[in-house]
């Protein structure tokens, strides 16, 4: 393999933050660097810049003689003048061109279920077509065999999301499901917290959230140990509750093991089948685990492929709602103390602490606000990227720019993910405890995600007119006899 070559060459394979699992590493000399300024450039959450700088540093000490281990301000302090590197293909486009014009050997990327090629060849016989995750995850499913039964779906079906959408247990504060298991802080991560401290006092870097104990696996062996544990304990409940939300239940039945797939702890193939296996051996509905696999093999891989595919002008060109505003205070410091609107004040203050919501939270809760309110897509990306520990550079575009706000017209949803609290009533138990009623529009106790439901559509109207899927909620718009009180009413909103 292209690996192998490498190191006949003599090269270093140079590893970055989301190549650091065995996955990665085909024996021979590695090189890691802790840049410091990768963590400067933009305020970023506690929790991320602990699990990255953890997460190297424990590879660094796994590798021990192997890898040189270099802490610098900028790359180019380690990487110029050098002709002895290698890197697998990095992760985002800045990556990739910094290596490029150094010389550095590039060999074919790895982390996803399937190789850049494969999309390309699948997305050239797409020809003239939309490039629709679902028909991708059935290819995927068909040239796999994964959940296959000969040529056919297992169950007969390639899709159980509608067997998935189970509102919460009414009356219950939480699933009932156990504690997820957490990895235990060692003195790598005492080293790493009191560095985190002395660059923030020193104004090297800008840190948001709470310096909780680290929730996420740093470590190969650690993240394996959360994958058995989602196993054992969420995976049965994973998809019926896999939209539900809980006000005492920040995890519900989530794997929680994007941040250590990202990192590349994780191989996302072994992952997928480790959960197959469980439905084959009896112990796993299909209904959970054919959403699990979709989110993994459909999903993720999906999302990394649309961010070459689409371009890396694709970002920053978008902006097909026309919108400006710039995030608000409650959102940039991750403050939930001026945020009344129970499910939003609730997500932020998850967040803070932990720097992860799962997705439900981050679609219909954090993204379907800033839709609403039209805050920019570009510092929206980014926000997410900085403020999650699973933010990178290129899950972000698609599922930010492309799904939550549909800044790009339309190629990867074909309608903008916007609704009222009536949707967060029914998937959750935030509205028995919030100042604001889901079902009023109007008035001291509307709730801003219903009232600002109808002034978004408002506003976005002559923009979507021509969307065939937005006839009938528009059509809801022109009947609605307290139009114009209440857009106004949500144009002078303090109180949310
Ligand atoms: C606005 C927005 C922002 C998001 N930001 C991120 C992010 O920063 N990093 C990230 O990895 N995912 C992101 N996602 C996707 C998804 O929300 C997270 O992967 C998931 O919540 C992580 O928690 P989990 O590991 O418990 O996931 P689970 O609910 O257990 O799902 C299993 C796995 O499926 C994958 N997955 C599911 N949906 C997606 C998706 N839409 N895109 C990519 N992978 C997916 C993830 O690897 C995840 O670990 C985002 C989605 C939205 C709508
Ligand atoms: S009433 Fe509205 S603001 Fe309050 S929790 Fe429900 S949806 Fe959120």
């Amino acid at each position: 393999m292209a690996g192998d070559e490498g190191r006949a060459g003599g090269r270093t394979r140079w590893v970055f933050a989301g190549q650091l699992g065995p996955l990665f590493d085909d024996g021979g000399p590695m090189m890691i660097v802790e840049a410091r300024s990768v963590f400067g450039r933009r305020p970023m959450h506690r929790a991320k810049a602990h699990l990255l700088l953890s997460a190297m540093r424990h590879r660094a000490a796994e590798l021990g003689d192997r890898v040189e281990y270099h802490r610098v301000e900028r790359y180019s302090e380690v990487v110029d003048g050098r002709d002895d590197l290698e890197v697998i293909d990095p992760t985002s486009w800045a990556v990739r061109r910094f290596v490029r014009r150094r010389g550095v050997v590039v060999l074919p990327s790895r982390g996803f279920v399937t190789s850049e090629a494969d999309f390309a060849d699948w997305a050239a016989t797409r020809q003239g077509k939309r490039l629709l995750m679902e028909d991708f995850y059935r290819t995927v499913r068909e040239r796999t065999g994964l959940l296959m039964r000969g040529d056919q779906p297992e169950g007969g079906r390639f899709n159980y999301d509608h067997d998935n959408r189970t509102p919460p247990p009414k009356n219950a504060a939480r699933l009932g499901l156990p504690d997820p298991w957490w990895p235990e802080e060692d003195e790598i991560d005492q080293e790493v917290r009191a560095d985190l401290d002395a660059w923030q006092r020193d104004g090297h870097v800008t840190l948001v959230g709470d310096d909780g104990p680290r929730r996420f696996a740093a470590t190969h062996a650690e993240a394996e140990r959360a994958l058995a544990d989602f196993v054992e304990s969420r995976l049965n409940d994973f998809g019926p509750f896999e939209d539900a939300m809980l006000d005492g239940d920040w995890t519900m039945a989530h794997s929680l093991l994007s941040a250590p797939m990202n990192l590349g702890l994780l191989d996302p193939r072994h992952v997928v089948e480790t959960v197959v296996a469980e439905y084959h051996a009896g112990n796993a509905p299909l209904a959970s685990v054919e959403g699990f696999t979709r989110q993994i093999v459909g999903w993720r891989d999906y999302v990394w492929h649309l961010y070459w595919h689409l371009g890396e002008g694709y970002r920053t060109g978008s902006n097909a709602l026309g919108a400006h505003e710039p995030l608000p205070q409650a959102f940039r410091e991750l403050d939930p103390a001026a945020v009344e609107a129970n499910c939003l004040h609730e997500t932020i203050d998850g967040m803070r602490r932990h720097g992860w919501a799962h997705h439900i939270q981050r679609l219909m809760v954090l993204g379907n606000w800033a839709l609403q309110h039209g805050y920019d897509p570009v510092a929206l990306n980014d926000w997410f990227v900085d403020m999650f520990v699973d933010g990178t550079p290129w899950v972000m575009p698609a599922n930010v720019i492309g799904m939550s706000q549909h800044a790009d017209g339309g190629i990867v949803a074909t309608k903008p993910y916007a609704s009222g609290g009536a949707y967060i009533n029914k998937m959750s138990d935030y509205c028995g405890g919030c100042v604001f009623d889901p079902k009023v529009r109007l008035g001291e106790n509307a709730c801003p995600f219903t009232a600002g439901y109808w002034a978004f559509l408002d506003r976005v109207e002559p923009r979507l007119q021509r969307n065939h899927r937005m006839a009938q909620p528009l059509a809801g718009l022109r009947r609605l006899a307290d139009r114009d009180a209440v857009v106004d009413q949500e144009r002078h909103r303090e109180r949310w």
